[in-house]
């Protein structure tokens, strides 16, 4: 017999049902790219990191309506 542990807590989209689909926008974005220079010189990224300066907002992928107060748990579980 199978164990299949029963799923709690989606985030569920109030407006239209969607649960699978979602979208985030983020304002005032620092996007850092750290390259190396190769010998043949191209460039290789090594690194790139971003910090968010303004709001992020979590929208749902099918109804585009704003999920944001959803965003809390959603960045929770982000793997
Ligand atoms: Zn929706």
């Amino acid at each position: 017999m199978t164990f299949h542990p029963k799923v709690v807590n989606l985030i569920k989209c109030p407006y239209c049902g969607n649960e699978k689909d979602f979208f985030e926008i983020t304002d005032d974005v620092i996007t850092t790219t750290h390259y190396v220079q190769n010998t043949d010189g191209s460039f290789t990224i090594e690194e790139r990191s971003s910090q968010a300066l303004g709001d992020v907002k979590l929208f749902c992928g099918e109804c585009e309506e704003d999920l944001t107060s959803f965003h809390q748990r959603f960045s929770e579980m982000i793997f």
